[in-house]
């Protein structure tokens, strides 16, 4: 609507979209869909598979004994024959989509849908959508969050790294250390004693006794964080291009530490808050540069650490939008899916579905997904401070998993 002739003020111009947001509406964003994968024959999806895990349709490695050689492919099974040990062997042997019970054709379909969600797909909108048993969509997915955890979040990075934490999970987490929201529950709080005038006859207050000191003491114990190493692109306005994750108890200086050590290589520059956990960063790399956020987003030269509080963004849209009421076991594993998801974002939508399986498919067996009906589980969430037992959810008290095959 244009403003009257007598208005002072003039419409302002659409503002021309830059970066992602342009990206997603440019032609190059969406190279496939749906109905290509519809148009593909089970073969033909098999096929796709073996390009991308091996690289090859015609030479691969025997999933038995390893030769690498022209096996011979059955049509009819769709599957190759060891041209060593004659034993057979499918696309999916050995690796997390091993004895897979839908279609390959489906698995495909439903792996598009899910990469596809801007912040993740719950999984009973894949079960609505492809009519299948909610345990079938959330395996499927996991397994491809395992790949992603054991093929994605891993390595040593070079180059100027922004990092921060971000609480999740737990009671209340949104309340930030010391300022409870709301104030609802509890008794109001009391002026302490100390600062108050003594009364007539009253001997005069000693010193005050130091309040619990600790982020830990002051957490719920539920309460996780997400540590996030976001690498800069080389050129301006590349943004992030590779993301790590680690999950904490607390944001102490030995966790930010392994976290770093983890995957940052030494002649790292790094950019975080103001926190007192990462003041050993100037010693341990080749830069440590601080924004204080109570003064500015960003300072000149550059230094801010917005692409870590981006991925913090995100990560809180997939726990509130689309997880809702993730555990602490497995938020390792949708904290990866985050990662991968930011670090994909400027893929065309062929080229995402291809990343996600070449490294799903890249990782061997699942460890933690093989068995779930039988009862094998995880038993332990994935934490800096080292693996950590985990509760199982809606278990009854006692209830222990099998140990993995
Ligand atoms: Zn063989």
């Amino acid at each position: 609507m244009s403003a009257p002739a007598s208005s002072p003020f003039k419409p302002l111009p659409i503002r021309k979209r830059t970066g992602t947001a342009a990206f997603h509406l440019s032609k190059k964003a969406v190279d496939f869909g749906q109905e290509d994968l519809a148009k593909l024959s089970e073969k033909q999806a098999v096929l796709l598979l073996a390009e991308l895990t091996w690289g090859s349709t015609t030479e691969m490695p025997c999933a038995h004994c390893g030769t690498v050689d022209t096996h011979y492919f059955s049509v009819k099974e769709l599957r190759w024959k060891c041209k060593c040990c004659g034993k057979r062997f499918s696309v999916t042997s050995g690796t997390v989509l091993a004895d897979h019970k839908l279609s390959l054709k489906k698995i495909l379909c439903m792996a598009f849908t899910w990469a596809n969600g801007a912040s993740g797909l719950p999984a009973l909108q894949l079960r609505r959508e492809w009519n299948v048993a909610y345990g079938t969509a959330f395996t499927l997915v996991q397994k491809l969050r395992e790949g992603l955890v054991r093929g994605f979040n891993v390595g040593l990075l070079a180059g100027v790294h922004e990092m921060d934490g971000m609480d999740i999970n737990g009671r209340r987490y949104r309340e930030k250390r010391g300022k409870p929201l709301g104030g609802k529950s509890g008794p109001t709080p009391k002026i302490p004693s100390f600062l108050l005038k003594p009364k007539p006859g009253e001997e005069p207050h000693g010193p005050p006794t130091p309040p619990k000191w600790g982020k830990a003491s002051k957490q719920p114990v539920d309460r996780r964080l997400v540590l996030a190493m976001v690498q800069r692109g080389q050129s301006l306005g590349l943004g992030a291009v590779s993301t790590r994750i680690g999950i904490a108890k607390t944001e102490s200086g030995a966790t930010v530490t392994t976290m770093a050590m983890r995957h940052a290589s030494a002649e790292s520059a790094f950019m975080t808050d103001e926190d007192p956990s990462y003041a050993s960063f100037g010693t341990l790399f080749a830069k440590h540069d601080t924004i204080n956020h109570s003064e500015s987003y960003s300072r000149p030269g550059g230094i801010s650490n917005n692409l870590a509080e981006s991925l913090n963004a995100r990560m809180r849209r997939g726990a509130e939008g689309v997880y809702l009421n993730q555990s602490n076991k497995y938020t390792h594993d949708y904290s990866c899916e985050q990662a991968w998801r930011q670090d994909t974002r400027k893929l065309s939508t062929g080229k995402k579905l291809r990343h996600l399986l070449r490294v799903a498919l890249s990782v061997g067996l699942s460890k933690w997904w093989r068995g779930y009906y039988q009862g094998v589980h995880r038993d332990h969430e994935m934490l800096l401070e080292g693996n950590a037992p985990a509760k199982g959810r809606g278990r009854p008290e006692g209830w222990k998993p099998k140990p993995p095959r």
